[in-house]
This record gives C-alpha cells, structure tokens and sequence, in this order.
C-alpha cells in the first residue's frame, strides 16, 4: 500500500535521521556528555552577540539586499586578503544562510541531470543527498586512514566524460586532517586538466593547529574560474546557531550562484550579517577563540594519550579521531558509539557514518573538544573507566 511517504522523493525517504541529530538525541535522552554534534557549549564572543543586540535596535529588519549586506560582503573580502592573501572584490562573495545552504547553492548551480561529480569519503553529510537531489551521481573515492591521503591515481580512475564537480572539504571533517600543497597542486592539475569545478567546502579554514595559514583550492593556478570556496560565520565565531555563511567565486560564477541562493533562502537576517561584518573586521575576536580551542583540543588530545587511547593525527576542526581498533577495542565504530553514550554517558560519532562507497573504516569514531576543559576531564575519566570494564567482559 502506499504511505504518504512513499509521494515524497526516494533521496529523502530512503535517508535516516543525520549522525549528528542521532547521537544529539541520545545524548539529550540519556543526560550524556555531548562530544558528537560539532559545537561549543561556550556562548560566542560578547562583542560578536553585542554588535547583533545593537543591529536590532539600529538598523533595518527587512529584507536586505538578496546577495547580502555591502558591507559583509567587503568585510568577507576584506578577512580573506587578511587571513589568506587572496584577492577579492564584493562581486565575489553571496552570502548565504550558513555553509549548508552554500553547498546546496553551488551544487544545484553546477550539476545537471546525468553528471558524475567526486565525493571523497570520509564526506559531510549533505553532499550526496544534496547531489542526487540534484539529478547527479555521487562517485565517491576513499581517503585512506589513517592519515586519510588523497590518490591521485584513484581519483583519475573515478573520473569519466561525465564528471563535472568534485567536492573537496578541507580541512576535512570527520578526521581533522589537511590537505598538503601537493594535494593542492594535484586536485587543481585534475580539475583544470579535466574542466572540473571544484566545490570547496572550507568552513574549517581558521580551526587550524598547525600554526600554518590556511591555503585555499581556490589560489592554486587555474582555479580562480573553476572553483566555488564556501565559508562559514558559525565556525570563525563559534556561533553555529547564527546560520551566516558564504560562496565566494569568480563574479560570473558568483551572480549565477546568487540565482541558487535567490530561491532557496533569498536573504540572510541582516542583523546577524551586520554583527559578523563587525567581527570579521577584529582579528582579536577569532584569535581569541582559536586560543580557547587550541587549550580544549590539548586537553582532549592528552586526556586521551594518558587514558592510553589511540589518537589520530589532527591539524585542524574541532574534532579528534579515536583509532579503536588501534586502542586494542574489538568493537566497531556503530557499537562503540551507541554503547558508549548509553552505559557510559558519552556522545561521540562513528566516522563510518560519514561514509559510502566500498570498505568503510569501522574503526574510528570522532570527538568533538570544543568544550569547557573540566567537560573534556570528564568525558575521558568516563571514557576510560568504561574501557577498564570491558576488558573484563
Ligand atoms: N557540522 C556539525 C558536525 O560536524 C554538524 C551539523 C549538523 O548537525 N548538521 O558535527
């Protein structure tokens, strides 16, 4: 018989809850410990909150201009010349409600019916949905953990006449890794050899621990016509709830990106756009805030050595990997998550979750460490206590 459902497109009913609401929940039922879903508990900055309380009473609550305030999209231009030396105008920048949206915008304005666009496994949630929505094929090609490489001789065999896109998310959640200058040089050398746009999910960009700033896709020889680099307000400030973001392009790119945006969300709130113009302009604010989450990966990072697990290597995001099958734990990723949040009261996401396509990995679950320090210190203790107790059965 048919349901209501079943009148409703096969990509949304065939799809579960995300990871990240599922392992919120649980948590939320159970009074866990929430290191799952990637947010601070800390509020954002006051000066960030503050210059939003002063656009309310200030200024217009109307519609603002469709491709975002003037004055955000010089701010967002302005950040980048700052923060990554790239050379950007306002006709570059349409802001957008949040990197989710962002990413839908720039699939729906690449893709057609029938294309193939590259998706690297581990992947953000949204894409392949977001992709099949579009009419279009997920390829998907893994990166191999545990330092999760991308290969170039896997790339070029998933490549076909009716590649059009791929989707490169770097740094890369779940794993926390970066990109090197050779991935970069490679991933354009394809993209321009093989007349690809490159989709550059980088919300990531300034949660960076190397000590190295950022490089994006999009500065690599040839890609300034080919490449859509998104940004995320929610991530530099810690305010995943502000849903500001961003798609930046070559302003032939970007006023067709704009049409996307035009009817999926239309405008952004405008009092949020005129606080991020603000503290996009103070380099103090997310210097601050990278200081915060420098101490709280460290916490994480060495509760976790001490407590004997071990740790993949991370650079950037605001997530760390246990390798289980490395700690010595025989579960994998799907079980150790659930049993954990239930007996242990600690929420976390197993990475294989984030994966489709051939030989997912089920041995690595992440954690989020942007937290007040003495949650972290917790959340260990109670990690470890349980490990304890399943070594005797
Ligand atoms: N970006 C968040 C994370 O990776 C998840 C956001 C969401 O729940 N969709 O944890």
């Amino acid at each position: 018989m048919t349901t209501p459902a079943d009148r409703l497109s096969p990509v949304y009913t065939g799809l579960p809850l995300t990871i990240f609401e599922r392992m919120s929940g649980l948590a939320r039922e159970s009074g866990a410990i929430n290191l799952g879903q990637g947010f601070p508990d800390d509020p954002p900055p006051q000066a960030l909150s503050d210059a939003a309380v002063r656009a309310f009473s200030t200024r217009s609550q109307q519609y603002p201009p469709m491709t975002g305030l003037p004055e955000l999209r010089d701010a967002v231009a302005a950040f980048y010349a700052r923060e990554q030396g790239l050379d950007l105008a306002r006709d570059h920048v349409v802001v957008t409600s949040g990197a989710t949206e962002a990413v839908a915008c720039a699939i729906l304005a690449v893709v057609r019916p029938g294309d193939e666009v590259i998706v690297f496994s581990p992947a953000y949630d949204v894409y392949a949905p977001m992709v099949r929505r579009a009419g279009a094929t997920p390829v998907f090609v893994p990166l191999a953990p545990p330092l999760w490489c991308y290969d170039e001789a896997r790339i070029r065999a998933a490549l076909t006449p009716r590649t059009r896109a791929m989707i490169v998310n770097d740094p890369l959640n779940p794993a926390g890794t970066v990109a090197s200058d050779d991935d970069l040089a490679m991933l354009a050398r394809i993209a321009c050899e093989h007349d690809l746009v490159a989709i550059c999910d980088e919300v990531w960009e300034t949660v960076r621990f190397d000590g190295r700033r950022h490089r994006s896709l999009l500065a690599e020889p040839g890609m300034e016509s080919r490449a859509i680099k998104i940004g995320s307000a929610g991530k530099i400030f810690g305010a995943t709830g502000w849903k500001v973001g961003w798609l930046i392009g070559a302003p032939e790119m970007a006023a067709v990106l704009a049409k996307a945006h035009q009817f999926l969300t239309f405008t952004t709130p405008p009092m949020l756009q005129w606080a991020v113009a603000e503290g996009l302009a103070d380099p103090a604010i997310p210097r601050a805030l990278h200081e915060r989450w420098s101490a709280s990966r460290l916490a994480l990072l060495n509760g976790l050595f001490e407590a004997d697990f071990a740790v993949t290597a991370n650079a950037a995001t605001w997530f760390a990997c246990i390798d289980l099958a490395a700690t010595g734990i025989a579960l994998d990723d799907a079980t150790f998550a659930e049993r954990l949040v239930r007996e242990a009261g600690v929420a976390t996401i197993p990475v294989s979750a984030l994966w489709e396509g051939d030989a997912a990995p089920t041995h690595v679950v992440r954690l989020c460490h942007c937290k007040p320090l003495a949650t972290i210190e917790e959340a260990v203790g109670r990690l470890a206590r349980w490990r304890e107790g399943l070594g005797h059965g």
